[in-house]
């Protein structure tokens, strides 16, 4: 009986991925959107539900959705799959290319989940380094290549926690250079200045992540999508759970599409903020990097990372801490808020810091 109980564990993963969630006025540890989505998408989405045949199972192709992410990006609907927020688009393409005697290429530091769902799902994890700003090394892709032959090589742009795009020459590198799928995990992709989106096409193996927790308000939905080659596609659809995108999520990823304006005042108010916290991190006694994200990598100089980011707890603004992350000792992570909480953070920092 006690073996039942037993997970296997051989790979270390009984701590899973967390970010703490503790009660304070100003959350700004998980890179959410700080506003509401619009008021109308929400009376449009109440109003559409009341439509929903609730009896029935949903339309297992999300063929509605597909189509106006299809017609957003402009490919057809056969190019799009849609899951349970970008997370569960990961681990579908894991379930799929990666698993036993295939590697993933990751570059540290960037999004734990890439190695964490490559090793859920037995998939061996290949680790290079990245240049000393964080930017990918092309030097590393090579020799992933030479050394892992991976299967799936992860580009992640703008890389979380360290903030920065790669240009399209760079990740039009990476698909010379590698020799499986390039999946460019773009959860940050609206912040960016370009979109490896432009790159994809049914030839082409490549595959550009996305989801609506970010941009689109909309982290409680659960909804993230790729876009890539319609054989990718049909093989990752085999992959999932039938009727794995409830009707509410098709219903509220399709009316989204209607507010895009408002979505894209939402992220220029985030970048503007976003040069205002940076400037304001400028004047303070921590090293900061450029951003092409809504959050911010910093790392105190004068304080261990961990105690500021305890000190701003007690001030009720929470940040990431994110000091065991490869290469990245000290280092605390900021989500772009509202104007009132990114003065609230500044204030309290520059009072920590102070002490
Ligand atoms: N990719 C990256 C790089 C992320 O930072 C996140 C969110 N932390 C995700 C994917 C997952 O987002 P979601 O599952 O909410 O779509």
């Amino acid at each position: 009986m006690s073996n039942l109980l037993s997970p296997n564990d051989e790979q270390g993963l009984s701590s899973g991925y967390h970010s703490p969630q503790v009660t304070v006025d100003v959350r700004l540890n998980t890179n959410e959107s700080p506003y509401p989505p619009p008021r109308a998408f929400v009376h449009a989405l109440a109003t559409e539900l009341a439509e929903v045949a609730f009896n029935r199972y949903p339309d297992r192709d999300a063929r509605e959705l597909r189509a106006a992410l299809g017609r957003l990006h402009g490919v057809g609907p056969e190019q799009v799959f849609v899951a349970n927020g970008s997370n569960e688009v990961l681990q579908t393409l894991l379930l799929t290319y990666g698993g036993p005697g295939r590697r993933a290429a990751v570059f540290e530091p960037t999004y734990a989940l890439h190695s964490h769902l490559s090793r859920l799902t037995r998939t061996g994890v290949w680790v290079g380094d990245r240049q000393p700003d964080f930017h990918l090394d092309l030097g590393e892709v090579k020799r992933a290549a030479a050394e892992a032959d991976p299967a799936i090589t992860f580009v992640c742009s703008p890389n979380n926690p360290t903030g920065g795009a790669e240009p399209r020459a760079v990740v039009e590198e990476v698909l010379d250079l590698a020799p499986g799928l390039v999946v460019v995990d773009e959860a940050y992709g609206q912040f960016a200045p370009w979109s490896a989106l432009e790159l994809v096409g049914n030839d082409v193996g490549l595959v550009v992540v996305r989801t609506y927790s970010k941009t689109w308000s909309m982290a409680a939905t659960r909804l993230g999508y790729l876009v890539g080659p319609a054989a990718v596609i049909t093989e990752l659809e085999h992959r999932v759970l039938p009727y794995h995108l409830d009707a509410v999520k098709q219903a509220a990823g399709r009316l989204a599409l209607r507010f895009t304006t408002e979505m894209e005042a939402r992220v220029a108010a985030v970048k503007d903020e976003r040069s205002r916290v940076h400037d304001g991190l400028e004047k303070l006694a921590v090293e900061t990097w450029p951003s092409d994200a809504n959050f911010l990598l910093f790392r105190p100089t004068t304080r261990k990372g961990r105690e500021v980011w305890a000190a701003l707890v007690q001030r009720s603004v929470l940040v990431r801490d994110v000091g065991d992350w490869p290469r990245l000792s000290g280092c605390l992570r900021v989500t772009v808020g509202t104007p009132a909480e990114n003065d609230a953070f500044l204030g309290a920092l520059s009072e920590v810091l102070d002490r």
